[in-house]
């Protein structure tokens, strides 16, 4: 709340109220009269002689160049002329020269104290006591006067030690003064006696100390609980706190005397931040401590509407205090948008007594109690003005106080509720925890149960696996010596088919062409079984294990030579060329194993080639491997048949060309082999256009001999 800013105004209110403060006078102060003009009488020993400015007679300089010297002298005293200090005609433009005499009519020496209390701040005024026109002492005070050169510790309060002789001698007191900025003239002047003075500067500084005392304690607190709870209410209201201390440094002159020094003008500043930027945190601490924001937004827009309204006339206000320096303009602002300011207060609290009324909330409670406090010292620190002249600020302070307490009970009281909400959700999840806890265990055992069932579930499968496992290893084993036997016992009995066959047809003479077809029907049927019977005995061998690799260095050309030697027949019986292309490579291979390989590979060439067709060999080197390629123009292999081609007993699209057997052991048979031999075998083919068979085997280290 700003007294200056509070007194442009009451000014115009000060004629209305002149019998008010004449009755004040009459009844505080009947000690003295006046006797001539300009001279005040003192006759009855009291501690306060107020109202002395309507004493004073003033003197215009407006050269600013007068001195105490020349004012004094005789030329310069019938100059000095009555004048209404509370006036506008004593303008900014002027240094003022007043001047009272005082005359003591008491029966002992007195001691006085000369108070200037000034309305508005005045920038400089320097004071001088003189006896028979010598000057004694001199006093400067005023805002713009530099913090070294003030005679002034005791707050805001111009002081001068008037010193009073019983023997009816006069004391003239000239005050000089001026103001730099736009505000007229107006203070009052008092004579206290010089101990109560004293005395109530120790009483103030006292209450001064206490408050400010309350206030920092109050400030740490808040702050130290917005740093742990996070809660935006007690921000605010620190900050709220921290202006109100301001202010109050401000307006009982501490901040002029102690902290600002030869900064004169940040006074005004900090008068105008102290002043009007409480109620913007005032306000946003409201929104936290009823938890606006988010339940009701009217409420919460009109709050933060005033906010940025606020702010921005208080930077307005920086602003023309910062360009004009003018105080008087932003004091008459500053009063209207105060009284303004406490109507919104009033309002607010209606609504909020309302709302409280309904919700019976304790907090909101405590809020009012505070804000209305809080306004109702306003009122009568505003009232203290009109009618005094000079508000007593302890009652805005006590009202502050006061406030700032039940402030701080509704936010105890907040933080109780909120702490028995952390309790009852810590409870619940507790709970929660507890159940989960119960709900796991159980699963856990019914998960353990379910694991322990499927492992003995398992074990037994296993159990009955590894049995069935013995028992097939056992079937097969019986299978290929079966098999074996079989096939070894049919072998022999086939041979004697076939050779008796061939002798008969060499040996009987006159056997005719339709026996010797028959003949031959038998030989080829024979050998045909013969040639099944091998394969089904290398497939045995193969699953047995039984067949043992003697890897050797061995050129393949030769192998190849006599693999295509023994099948010339076959092919030139089909009309079908074979061609080999080799350049001698040796390999690490099993001579008779590679040998069987590239029988197998160059008979179904044969065998699923249209006679007149060619099948091209070819022998080459890869880095460390040699590859052996077998293309036929055979009908090829579609995709489908790829994937199996390698597999065991798999009788595919291609059918052999010239009535040949087919077992689809064969392939199997070859890549087994192949394996064994550390080799690889694999088909490229396209369908309709002969396919090409690819044996890759390690290459030898040195060249071989052919040994075949
Ligand atoms: P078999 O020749 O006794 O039928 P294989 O295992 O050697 O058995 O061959 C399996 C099948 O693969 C054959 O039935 C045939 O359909 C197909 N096949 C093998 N070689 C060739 C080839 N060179 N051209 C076309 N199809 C072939």
């Amino acid at each position: 709340m700003s007294a200056n800013g509070m007194t442009r105004q009451m000014n115009s209110f000060k004629q209305r109220y002149s019998l008010y403060f004449l009755t004040f006078i009459l009844l505080v102060v009947p000690a003295y009269s006046s006797s001539g003009m300009g001279t005040v009488v003192i006759d009855s020993m009291v501690n306060e002689i107020a109202g002395l400015e309507n004493y004073l007679q003033i003197l215009e300089d407006s050269t600013h160049k007068l001195t105490i010297n020349q004012v004094i002298h005789s030329d310069y005293q019938s100059k000095f002329k009555p004048a209404v200090i509370f006036s506008e005609e004593l303008s900014p433009k002027n240094t003022y020269w007043g001047k009272i005499v005082l005359k003591s009519e008491l029966d002992r020496d007195s001691d006085w104290v000369l108070v200037l209390e000034d309305y508005w701040p005045i920038s400089y005024v320097e004071a001088y006591i003189t006896y028979d026109n010598q000057t004694f002492e001199v006093k400067k005070a005023g805002k713009l006067t530099p913090t070294p050169e003030l005679d002034i510790k005791e707050g805001r309060f111009n002081k001068l030690h008037v010193f009073l002789p019983k023997n009816r001698e006069e004391a003239a007191i000239f005050l000089k003064i001026r103001n730099v900025d736009h505000r007229p003239i107006g203070f009052t002047l008092k004579l206290e006696n010089n101990i109560s003075w004293f005395k109530k500067q120790e009483i103030n500084n006292i209450l001064q100390a206490i408050f400010h005392g309350i206030l920092w304690v109050m400030i740490i607190y808040n702050f130290s609980m917005y740093i742990s709870v996070g809660d935006k209410a007690y921000l605010y209201y620190v900050l709220y706190m921290v202006l109100l201390s301001m202010y109050a440094l401000y307006y009982m002159g501490y901040l002029k005397t102690y902290f600002i020094g030869n900064h004169t003008r940040v006074n005004d500043y900090v008068w105008v931040i102290s002043a009007y930027a409480p109620s913007v945190f005032y306000f946003l601490f409201a929104r936290y401590y009823f938890r606006i924001k988010g339940r009701l937004p009217l409420t919460d827009w009109l709050i933060k509407t005033w906010v940025a309204i606020k702010s921005t006339i208080l930077v307005v206000f920086l602003l023309i205090l910062f360009i004009f320096y003018n105080t008087k303009l932003v004091g008459t602002m500053g009063s209207y948008l105060m009284l303004f300011e406490i109507g919104l207060y009033v309002v607010s609290l209606i609504y909020v007594i309302h709302a409280t009324t309904k919700a019976k909330t304790k907090n909101a409670i405590y809020f009012i109690f505070g804000t209305s406090i809080l306004l109702t010292s306003t009122v009568v620190f505003i009232l203290n003005i009109l009618i005094k002249g000079q508000g007593n600020y302890l009652i805005l302070q006590a009202g502050i106080i006061i406030e700032l307490i039940f402030f701080s009970f509704g936010l105890a009281d907040r933080m109780k509720l909120r702490e028995i909400k952390v309790q009852k959700s810590r409870e619940r999840l507790i709970e929660q925890l507890q159940e989960n806890e119960r709900l796991q265990t159980e699963v856990n055992r019914q998960l353990e149960e379910k694991v322990k069932e499927r492992t003995q579930k398992i074990s037994r499968q296993k159990e009955e696996i590894s049995q069935k496992n013995e028992e097939l290893v056992a079937l097969n084993e019986e299978k290929n010596y079966l098999i074996g036997i079989v096939a070894h016992d049919l072998g022999n009995p086939l041979a004697n088919i076939k050779l008796y066959a061939q002798l008969i047809k060499r040996t009987a003479e006159k056997l005719s062409e339709k026996h010797i077809n028959q003949l031959n029907i038998i030989e080829d049927s024979t050998e045909n079984m013969m040639d099944m019977i091998s394969k089904i005995l290398d497939v045995n061998a193969i699953e047995a294990h039984k067949i043992k690799m003697n890897m050797e260095e061995v050129n393949l050309s030769s192998i190849l030579n006599a693999t295509i030697d023994e099948l010339r027949e076959k092919a030139e019986n089909k009309n079908l060329s074979i061609y080999l292309d080799t350049s001698s490579e040796e390999a690490k291979v099993d001579k008779f194993y590679a040998k069987q390989t590239f029988d197998n590979l160059i008979s179904n060439a044969i065998k699923f080639s249209e006679p007149g067709k060619r099948i091209h060999i070819v022998v080459k080197k890869k880095s460390d491997k040699v590859r052996v390629e077998i293309k036929d123009e055979g009908p090829g292999i579609c995709a489908d048949d790829m994937k199996k081609i390698f597999r065991k007993y798999q009788k595919l699209s291609a059918k052999p060309t010239g009535g040949e057997r087919s077992t689809g052991l064969g392939l199997s048979i070859v890549k087994k082999y192949v394996e064994l031999m550390q080799g690889k075998v694999w088909c490229e083919s396209e369908p309709g256009s002969g396919s090409t068979f690819f044996i890759e085997f390690d290459k030898a280290e040195k060249p071989v001999v052919n040994k075949v």
